[in-house]
Parts: structure tokens; sequence; C-alpha cells
């Protein structure tokens, strides 16, 4: 299951699309114009984003380099549709940064096919089970983290927020993307939320909790290397 955000003005396009990766046990966020799909991929950070090249307000070539170009968004994934004849050399020379494109009408079957294929270029399949990172060792199966070998106790919530940033040491978790993966959206809770949460973790992890890195008005990031961390 993936987050995906479709960026495509043309209303039966994106209802079909809405319907059959929902079907699919995708999880879908709908935008209609450039701008639109801008602020939702900066605020949601969904693993792909599904880009239309003629859109209302700004081309989809503009949107693409726009999101290669933001270090919050430079890494999703974007698979660009286009319809035929349409500046494809240009998408696909990668000068825009393009993941994947495909051609309209596509078929909803390939384009599930694509879109598996990019999941599982990008994503970390087997999470490996523990992992040691400088001074901090993990055990996910028993959910049990040690700091310079003195046990550390984590909750639940605590642990996810630790592995999730971890897993994706490099790049930046926005709020918004911190919420929706490791607390699930909820009304009730807001990006504060997260800031008081990595606070607390960064607490009890004492000097291990320097590797979660503070990206001013952006978000959170894991250290790359335990060497990069200043101590
Ligand atoms: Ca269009």
């Amino acid at each position: 299951m993936a987050q995906i955000l479709v960026i495509e003005d043309e209303r039966d396009i994106q209802e079909i699309l809405d319907f059959n990766l929902r079907k699919a046990g995708h999880k879908v966020f709908l935008a209609s114009t450039g701008r639109d799909g801008l602020r939702l991929a900066r605020e949601r950070h969904p693993d792909v984003v599904l880009l239309d090249l003629m859109l209302p307000d700004l081309p989809g070539t503009e949107v693409c380099k726009a999101l290669k170009q933001d270090p919050s968004t430079r890494d999703l994934q974007v698979m660009m549709l286009t319809a035929k004849g349409e500046e494809i050399d240009r998408v696909i020379g990668f000068e825009l940064g393009a993941d994947d494109y495909v051609v309209k009408p596509f078929s909803v079957r390939e384009l599930l096919l694509r879109i598996q294929a990019i999941l599982r270029r990008t994503s970390p399949e087997n999470p490996e089970p523990t992992f040691v990172f400088g001074i901090l060792r993990v055990d996910r199966a028993a959910h049990r983290l040690w700091v310079q070998d003195h046990e550390i106790e984590l909750t639940a919530l605590e642990f996810k927020l630790l592995t999730t940033l971890r897993d994706r040491r490099n790049r930046v978790q926005t709020r918004e993307a911190l919420l929706n993966d490791v607390w699930g959206i909820s009304a009730d809770i807001t990006t504060r939320t997260v800031d008081t949460h990595v606070k607390r973790l960064r607490e009890k992890l004492g000097n291990a909790g320097l590797y979660i890195q503070t990206v001013r008005g952006v978000g959170y990031r894991f250290a790359e290397s335990p060497g990069e961390v200043q101590r």
C-alpha cells in the first residue's frame, strides 16, 4: 500500500484513477491544479505523484521541476501522464527529473504495474530486523533499543517515529508526512504534536538524540551517518 498524489484536472480521469488506486489498496490524494498539487506534495509527502502534463494553472513540466528542486519533495517519484506526442522527449530525457511516464489513454492495469515497479525500486522491502547506527542499536522485532549499551524504554509511537526517520535517513520528513505515516492522519492532532514527540524522543535518546536533526521550516531528518553529527 502506498500514498499516491494524483494531479489531474480532467474529472473523469481523476475519478478512474481515484477508484482504481483505492481498489488496489493505495491511499489517494487528489489535486486539480498544479498549485494544489505542489501544496499537497509538500504536506502529505506521498510515495508517488501522478502528474498530468496539461493543467489549468501551471504546465505539468513546471510542477515536476518545482517538485525536484524542493528538498522536501525531491525524492518523490513522479510519473507523468502525457497525451501522445506531448513533449515526451523532454519528460523522458530526464531534463525534468520525471521518474516514469505513461501515455494517455493508458490502461489502468498497466499503470498499476508501473506503480508497483516504482515502489519496488524505492521502498526498503525488508528493513533489517536489527541495525546499529553509531551509538544506537535497535532490534525491531523485539521493539528494543540501546544507546551505548544502555537499554532505553520507548513507547510504541516513539519507536515508530524513530524507525520511520531512520528508514528515510537520506530525506527530510515534513511534520505533515510524519503525522500521516507515524500517527495516521486524525483531525484532533496538530503538527505541534510531532515537535513534542520528537523533543521527548531526543531526550530519551541522550547523545543519540543528535541523530535526529531539525530542518528549519521543513521538518526533521535522520543523520546520514553517525560521523556527520558533532558531539
Ligand atoms: Ca489535463
